[in-house]
């Protein structure tokens, strides 16, 4: 089962991502993710990453096309995968399927969380996620804080907070998503796998549990 999770910076498709990847045995990919490991490492693609994603913009298609090309070849990826944050375009979404149509494959489900910004905002100025990799936790500090203050509740290490979550680069980030994900939806609607979700309440701690079982529903129906 290939899904693309859709959904603005702070939709809550990262932590919705993981907890699907986890119920579901398939490997999370996030391209994010996937550049702050380059960036952290100080690789060429770290830094030829991190001058776009510091400043809100995207990193360009040939670039993140091959990384997600290349993943997608490993071991774990070849019953499916979650991915996330990827496509973001148009010419991304096209060559994801020309990469899994030549191994006779398709992206199956795209679930598309919807937010509103102000909760969206407001996540993100509290988001801390933790700098353990294998554990990923991510927690927000108004609504769902951790026991111990900057420490991850699961694993002890220490929460850290990422360099692009500031004022400035939010609403870059929103409105880089808003302009490309008409085409994208639109894509999607059309191929007919496209299911808009819409939490109850973004608010409530367990809002991703809440919107992974929807999913979960949804992949039982097809
Ligand atoms: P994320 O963790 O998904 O919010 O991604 C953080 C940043 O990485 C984005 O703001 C972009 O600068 C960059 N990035 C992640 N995925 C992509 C993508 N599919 N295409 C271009 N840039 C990306």
């Amino acid at each position: 089962m290939y899904i693309v999770m859709l959904g603005a910076p702070g939709s809550g498709k990262g932590t919705t991502a993981k907890i699907l990847a986890k119920k579901t045995n398939l490997p999370h990919i996030s391209t994010g993710d996937m550049f702050r490991e380059q960036i952290k490492k100080d690789t060429e693609l770290g830094k030829l990453a991190n001058s776009y994603i510091s400043k809100g913009q995207l990193v360009p298609d040939e670039v993140t096309i091959h990384i997600v090309e290349d993943r997608l070849t490993w071991e774990d990826a070849q019953n499916g995968v979650i991915l996330d944050g990827f496509p973001r375009t148009l010419e991304q979404a096209k060559a994801l399927d020309e990469i899994l149509e030549k191994q006779a494959k398709k992206v199956d489900i795209v679930p598309e969380l919807i937010i509103s910004d102000d909760v969206i905002i407001d996540r993100i100025l509290h988001r801390a996620t933790c700098s353990n990799k294998e554990c990923g936790a991510i927690y927000n500090t108004k609504f769902k804080p951790p026991k111990v203050e900057g420490i991850c509740d699961i694993c002890g290490s220490a929460l850290v907070t990422r360099t692009d979550d500031n004022r400035e680069t939010i609403q870059n980030r929103l409105e880089v998503y808003r302009n490309n994900s008409k085409d994208l939806i639109s894509y999607y609607q059309e191929k007919g796998i496209l299911v808009s979700i819409e939490p109850e309440d973004p608010t409530a701690e367990n809002a991703s549990e809440q919107v992974v079982n929807k999913i979960l529903e949804i992949i039982k129906r097809k």
